[in-house]
C-alpha cells in the first residue's frame, strides 16, 4: 500500500499513435506521481467509438513501458477501481446524470446544431460557438423526465449541463492563475450526445472523481475545458484536483502534433533504432527537468522533478531532431 493519498492519472485517447507529445504528458504525470510515493493510474479514454483505432491501446502501452513508465492500476493489470476503459464504464456516467436531474441540473435538448446558430444572438465565443443561452432551458420539466428520456427508444435529445453564472477560477501549476465565466465563454454543455455518447466532460470528470483522481496532468490544449470540469464537479459534490497543463510540442509551423507527423511517434522513432533514454532526454530537457541533453531512463529524473522547474511556452521541434536523437542513442 502506499502512504500517500496522491492519485495520478494518464488518459489517453486511442485514437493514433503514441507521439512526443503524449509521451511528455506521460513522463511529467509519472514524474509527478513517482516523486510523491503515489499511485499512478492508466486509464483508456475510448469512448468516442469511431474514432478508436483498434490495438492502438495496447501499442500506447507497450510504447510507454518501453519508454520507462509504469503504472499501479489499468485495463491489462485490474485494480480496486476497474474496469479502467472509459467504453466499460457506462453505468457510472449514467448514475452522474441521475445525481445531475434529480438536483436538477440536468436538461433535455432537442436542438440541433444549426437550430442553435440560428437561434444565437449573442456573440460568438471564444470556443467559435454562440455559449449556449439559459434562455433556451425549458421552464419546467415533467418529474420522471429524466427517466422517460432513459427508457425512450430514440430519445432524440441530448441532455445538458446547467452551468452556473458565477467566475471560476483556479492555479494551475504550470499555467499559473485561470478563470473563466463557462455560461459566457460555452454556456449548458452537452454531458450526453443526441445519439447517446457521453461527452469527453463527462466521462472524464465522472472518471477522475470516482478513481479517487487528486491531480490532473495534462495538454494545455484542454486548459479551456478545466473551468467547465470544475463546475461540473462541484454539482456532483466532489473534491476539485490539481491541475497542471503541460505546453505542447509543435511542429515547424506551429501545430500541435497530430497524425500527420507520423515520424514523431515512438514506434516510428523506435523502428529507427532510437534508444528510449534518448528519447526521454529530449523530452526532459525541452520541459525543462534537465540542464543537457544525456541519456536518461525516467526514473533517473524523480528525485529533482519540481513543477516549478516545468516551463510553460511551447516546444517547437528542431528541424534536426532525429539526428539529435541519434547522437544520444549510440
Ligand atoms: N483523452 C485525452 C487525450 O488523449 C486526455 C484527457 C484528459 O487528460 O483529461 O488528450
Amino acid at each position: 500500500m502506499s502512504l500517500s493519498s496522491v492519485r495520478g492519472r494518464f488518459a489517453p485517447s486511442p485514437t493514433g499513435g503514441f507521439h512526443l507529445g503524449s509521451a511528455l504528458v506521460a513522463l511529467v504525470s509519472w514524474l509527478s506521481v513517482r516523486s510523491q510515493g503515489g499511485v499512478y493510474i492508466w486509464r483508456v479514454e475510448d469512448i468516442d467509438g469511431p474514432r478508436v483505432i483498434p490495438g492502438a491501446s495496447d501499442q500506447q502501452m507497450t510504447e510507454a513501458r518501453w519508454l520507462g513508465i509504469d503504472w499501479d492500476e489499468g485495463p491489462d493489470i485490474g485494480g480496486p477501481l476497474s474496469p479502467y476503459a472509459q467504453s466499460e464504464r457506462g453505468n457510472f456516467y449514467e448514475l452522474a446524470l441521475a445525481k445531475l436531474a434529480r438536483s436538477n441540473g440536468l436538461f433535455p435538448c432537442a436542438l440541433s446544431r444549426t437550430d442553435l446558430r440560428e437561434l444565437a444572438s449573442a456573440p460568438h465565443s471564444r470556443l467559435g460557438a454562440p455559449a449556449y443561452s439559459k434562455d433556451l432551458r425549458p421552464s419546467d420539466l415533467w418529474p420522471d423526465w429524466f427517466e422517460t428520456h432513459n427508457t425512450a427508444a430514440n430519445p432524440e435529445a441530448a441532455l445538458r449541463f446547467k452551468v452556473d453564472d458565477g467566475l471560476v477560477s483556479f492555479r494551475d501549476l504550470v499555467m499559473g492563475d485561470v478563470a473563466e465565466t463557462v455560461s459566457e465563454t460555452v454556456g449548458d454543455f452537452v454531458l450526453k450526445r443526441r445519439d447517446g455518447v457521453y461527452a469527453y466532460q463527462l466521462a472524464v470528470v465522472v472518471d477522475d472523481l470516482d478513481m479517487g483522481v487528486t491531480e490532473v496532468v495534462r495538454g494545455a490544449d484542454l486548459l479551456d475545458s478545466t473551468a467547465r470540469q470544475i463546475q461540473l464537479i462541484n454539482a456532483l459534490g466532489g473534491t476539485v484536483p490539481a491541475y497542471a497543463h503541460l505546453p505542447l510540442i509543435v511542429d515547424g509551423t506551429g501545430e500541435k502534433l497530430s497524425k500527420r507527423n507520423a515520424a514523431l511517434t515512438l514506434s516510428e522513432l523506435k523502428a529507427a533504432d532510437i534508444h528510449p533514454q534518448a528519447i526521454v532526454s529530449w523530452l526532459a530537457h525541452s520541459i525543462g527537468l534537465a540542464e543537457s541533453l544525456q541519456p536518461v531512463a525516467p526514473s533517473d529524473l524523480v528525485e529533482h522533478f519540481a513543477w516549478e522547474r516545468i516551463r510553460s511556452t511551447n516546444i517547437s521541434i528542431p528541424a534536426d531532431l532525429t539526428q539529435q536523437l541519434r547522437l544520444l542513442s549510440t
